[in-house]
């Protein structure tokens, strides 16, 4: 039946043409949705809407910066014409990270950091609310962090950006449920990436991160787009509010 599908749906995954952004657009098109993506480089884009339409996949993309607030408010303008008014599922994805420590950020880094991730993410709900209203069942479901549940070495400044997008997700749970939107957060520790290829090809950096986490491996984008498409199902329909972490058990591990 229908519990387990998305045909019918209509979604916008940001940041779509690499890692777990890519997992999950290709992941929501397989069980039937219509999506749209989006990301800063054309060429990228272009081929990975190319590959998508060679398997089938309805899936359509804008360029854009999303650091940028009149960008944002273009991508919407375009989600809205192609999906005429009605969105089902905002997945937010982008997101990224400056490496150093909290004493060197410059205002300048923690600018970009907070527009990236946070200011982002608070915008697309606001502007695509009405979309989301209009489908009748809306689902927003925003990639997080396991450091914005516990701390860990990856920064703190991102740490706080993921910590402010769960209580995002508790609020607008709450604020819009009347509007038969949820909202849910998915929280993932180490999945090999190009935002983390770098890090992990570094064996012992590696070996340090899987030491702590009790699967003893780091994780696949297909292990983050199983979840986010489950809560954008109809077999999720009373999950709201809720940040679940994707993590081999990392942030349970007090000291095995
Ligand atoms: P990647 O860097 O591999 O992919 C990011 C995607 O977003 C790319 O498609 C990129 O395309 C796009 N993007 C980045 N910045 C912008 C922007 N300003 N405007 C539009 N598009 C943008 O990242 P991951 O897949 O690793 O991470 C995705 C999310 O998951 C992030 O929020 C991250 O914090 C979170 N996460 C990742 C973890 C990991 O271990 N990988 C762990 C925990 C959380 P382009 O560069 O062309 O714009």
């Amino acid at each position: 039946s229908g519990r387990w599908a998305l045909h019918g749906k209509t979604a916008l995954v940001t940041g779509g043409t690499r890692g777990i952004g890519r997992a999950v657009v290709e992941e929501l098109a397989a069980l039937g949705a219509a999506v749209h993506t989006c990301s800063r480089k054309e060429e990228e884009l272009g081929e990975r809407i190319k590959e998508w339409e060679a398997r089938g996949f309805r899936v359509t993309g804008s360029v854009c910066d999303l650091s940028v607030r009149d960008q944002r408010e273009r991508l919407i303008r375009e989600v809205a014409d192609r999906f005429s008014g009605k969105l089902n599922i905002l997945v937010n994805n982008v997101g990224t990270n400056i490496r150093k420590p909290t004493t060197e950020f410059s205002a300048e880094e923690y600018s970009f950091v907070m527009a990236t991730n946070l200011e982002s993410a608070y915008h697309l709900c606001q502007i695509a609310h009405p979309l989301l209203k209009s489908s009748g069942s809306g689902s927003i479901v925003f990639i997080s962090s396991v450091c914005g549940v516990v701390a860990v070495f990856s920064g703190t400044l991102y740490a706080m950006t993921k910590g402010a997008i769960n209580q995002l997700t508790k609020n607008l749970a709450c604020e819009w449920a009347r509007d038969n939107i949820r909202a849910n957060s998915v929280g993932p520790w180490y999945i090999r990436t190009s935002l983390t290829e770098k890090l992990l090809e570094n064996k012992a950096f590696e070996e340090q991160v899987v030491s702590r986490t009790p699967l003893g491996r780091v994780g696949e984008p297909g292990e983050i787009s199983a979840l986010v498409a489950f809560l954008c199902m109809p077999g999720s329909t009373y999950i709201t509010g809720q940040t679940i972490s994707v993590d081999g058990g990392m942030s349970v591990n007090g000291f095995y």
